[in-house]
């Protein structure tokens, strides 16, 4: 079974958890999330010695994604150095592109300097395999938080990057006018608890949990 390891780098004011996960036979790194501050994730990158694979956007929300333009940037240029081969981006859904549009301009609402609008080499969709090196991720479409959020699942690892759909006692925010309160409950009723209850999950904020203790404590859930 592969080895890996997991680091979580919380960036922006919201103490957003980028995560990075790695195997420690080779070191190729997933990154999750990086919302912002991507010195920051660079140097947890340098410092651990981890070889950048791909990175992975949940939803289109700026501190989830606000910082994958610059981190890309600096990553795809380090490659080259190297003659290696630019990070792909990949995800969310296509449906919210209008979120990426509009991480400036959000950006600029909070006070938030250096976040950049952006737009994946590739969006996903349900269903996709997403492989890197010994990983392979499952991709749920899990709308509600936004229509666009996906779900990356680890079924072998039994692990999940959940982003903002559900969280330690908690479920994401519906109330934007895009938001869906039973869409957003369906899509982890339908589609995340039952793939197990001992799948452990990293969410986009707080502590990580997992999706039995949810299932039987989260008040969100119940009913
Ligand atoms: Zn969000």
């Amino acid at each position: 079974m592969t080895e890996f390891k997991l680091a979580i780098v919380p960036v922006t004011v919201f103490q957003q958890n980028c995560s990075l996960l790695w195997d420690t036979a080779e070191r190729g790194c997933v990154i999750v999330d990086p919302g912002g501050e991507p010195g920051r994730i660079l140097d947890a990158l340098g410092k651990m010695d981890l070889t950048p694979k791909v990175i992975l956007l949940t939803h289109g929300h700026l501190d989830h994604a606000g910082g994958a333009k610059a981190l890309k940037g600096e990553l795809d240029a380090a490659m080259a150095r190297r003659g290696e081969a630019p990070v792909p981006l990949l995800g969310p859904d296509a449906r919210d592109t209008f979120l990426l549009d509009g991480i400036e301009e959000s950006a600029k609402k909070f006070g938030f300097a250096g976040l950049r609008n952006v737009r994946p080499d590739r969006f996903l969709t349900e269903g996709e395999v997403i492989e890197s090196g010994p990983f392979r991720f499952d991709v749920l479409h899990c709308p509600g938080h936004t229509p666009g959020h996906v779900v990356f699942v680890e079924k072998a690892l039994r692990f999940a990057f959940v982003g903002d759909v559900l969280f330690k006692g908690s479920v994401g925010r519906t109330d934007f006018e895009y938001g869906d309160g039973a869409a957003l409950i369906d899509s982890i009723q339908t589609k995340l608890l039952p793939l197990g209850d001992d799948i452990q999950f990293i969410c986009g904020h707080g502590d990580s949990s997992s999706f039995g203790a949810e299932r039987l404590s989260n008040p969100f859930l119940r009913g």
